[in-house]
């Protein structure tokens, strides 16, 4: 379907969703939106007030019964009208709540389809919402994110997107934009007034300062993922150093089997922690040792992944022994990583040579353990939030992006500012800087949904479950 065919589509049909999960439970509802909404509601909705849904103010709640043609109770229900332009969609919005059954919610579901509705495609209210202008594409990807929230801060920072912090931040830098590029423009319409000398520094100045703020949230885009989606923390180390007596002294409790016999933890162990405000997934790996048959490889080949996947890892290695082949074989593996040396059972006579620890690990960050005590631990949680944070705030900062297209777009953003800077330096025309500052406003309305591609909405909204 044409973008325009498609867009002009959402204004004449109705549509409905069973919004909530199929399954028993206290309550389900099946959601109308569009300019039927009500008329459907009337066919279907007996109240116990003798009123008709389409007479009733917005905001108001009825209860009565859903029935068929022949008046054929089907359940009951309390039916919750919303007018446009006042509704999640800005369209007329009529929620049935109903018992929430299979077979009420899905015969209640036929029924207003017969009455005209058509199924509503995933994330079509919300897809709506955004083309009646009621949020932006930033704020539509932030009801997806509060769904999907697995952590606190995920799902603060997904309010926060859905309040509108991140669109006026980007609307704030459009505006600046926006600001230079008519200048620009008067240049190109009245060539004869160039850009007076001070104007041009001024011009300059400011897309610096826009850059500048770029690159402050860009900075932070990892801390972001870290927020939504926790931290990927992998433990590591060969057998027997203590790696499943620090995921337990990290979780303060006995999930991972100790065991004394090196290679127990066959398989990687995933567990949530919560670490100075840190979702952290931490991963256990079994220790990457020569395979002694199947089940080791598998175990090492996961364990080789989790590595790749890691946000951070920590390298065990055990103090009461010196380093062996097998730990710089490690070493090499996640040497590009980001990274903190543990070196653990500090609580025995120590026997690791630390000269040769530091010429192994290089600058990095080595902390002496004891798991079994739990000695250092509460350092290694400090030094854990220090290297996630890095000078960074921390999670009382307001914008945090994390969605890998707001992150693409706003670097797209920033290299056509950086073309831009270069074509002023360069004295080019008018007409050119104008092009590549033109450029980066693209990127930024890509982000809002200011232009929007018919391709792009698929693939946001696909994501979403039907009924939001
Ligand atoms: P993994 O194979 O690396 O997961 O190692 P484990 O956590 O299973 O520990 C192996 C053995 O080392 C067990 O007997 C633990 O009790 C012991 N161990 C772990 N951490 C320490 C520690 O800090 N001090 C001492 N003395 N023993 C430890």
């Amino acid at each position: 379907m044409s973008r325009l065919k498609r867009l002009k589509s959402f204004f004449d049909d109705t549509i409905a969703a069973i919004s909530t999960s199929l399954g028993q439970a206290g309550i389900g509802i099946v959601r109308l939106s569009g300019k039927d909404a009500l008329a459907i509601a009337d066919k279907v909705f007996l109240s116990k007030e003798k009123t008709k849904p389409s007479q009733c103010k917005t905001y108001t709640i009825h209860y009565g019964w859903i029935a068929d043609k022949d008046k054929e109770v089907i359940d009951e229900a309390i039916l919750t009208i919303m007018r446009a332009p006042k509704s999640y969609t800005r369209e007329d919005v009529v929620e049935i709540n109903c018992h929430s059954g299979i077979v009420p919610l899905r015969k209640i579901f036929e029924l207003v389809l017969k009455c005209g509705a058509r199924p509503a495609e995933p994330g079509e209210f919300t897809r709506r919402a955004f083309i009646n202008g009621r949020i932006d594409l930033v704020q539509a990807e932030a009801v997806l994110d509060i769904i999907q929230a697995k952590t606190e801060a995920s799902l603060k920072l997904g309010l926060k997107q859905l309040q509108g912090r991140l669109s006026q931040k980007i609307e704030g830098l459009r505006s600046q934009l926006l600001d230079i590029l008519a200048h620009l423009e008067a240049a190109i319409d009245f060539p004869d007034e160039d850009i007076e000398i001070k104007e041009r520094k001024r011009l300059q100045q400011s897309l610096e300062s826009i850059s500048g703020e770029i690159k402050k949230i860009l900075d932070c885009a990892f801390q972001g993922k870290v927020l939504r989606e926790g931290i990927a923390v992998v433990i590591c180390g060969k057998p027997n150093v203590g790696k499943s007596s620090l995921l337990n002294a990290l979780l303060k409790e006995d999930r991972a089997i100790v065991t004394h016999i090196p290679g127990t933890t066959k398989d990687t162990i995933e567990e949530f922690a919560n670490i100075r405000g840190l979702p952290l997934k931490l991963i256990d790996t079994a220790g990457i040792d020569k395979p002694r048959d199947l089940i080791d490889k598998e175990a090492v080949k996961r364990s080789r992944l989790s590595i790749t996947m890691a946000d951070l890892v920590l390298f065990v290695l055990d103090g009461s022994r010196e380093i062996s082949k097998e730990d710089r074989g490690i070493y090499r593996d996640i040497k590009d990583k980001r990274l903190i040396c543990l070196i653990n059972k500090i609580d025995l006579k120590a026997r690791l040579n630390s000269a040769k620890l530091r010429r192994l690990s290089g600058a990095r960050k080595v902390l002496g353990i004891s798991a079994l005590k739990g000695t250092g631990i509460k350092q290694l949680e400090q030094e854990i939030a220090n290297t996630i944070w890095q000078g960074h705030i921390g999670p009382t900062e307001d914008i945090f992006i994390s969605n890998l297209r707001h992150i693409d777009l706003l670097r797209h953003c920033r290299e056509s500012i950086q073309k831009t800077r270069q074509a002023f330096k360069e004295h080019l025309s008018a007409e050119f800087i104008s092009q590549e500052l033109k450029g980066a406003l693209e990127s930024l309305d890509k982000i809002t949904g200011r232009v929007v591609f018919e391709d792009l909405l698929e693939k946001i909204f696909s994501e979403f479950c039907i009924g939001k």
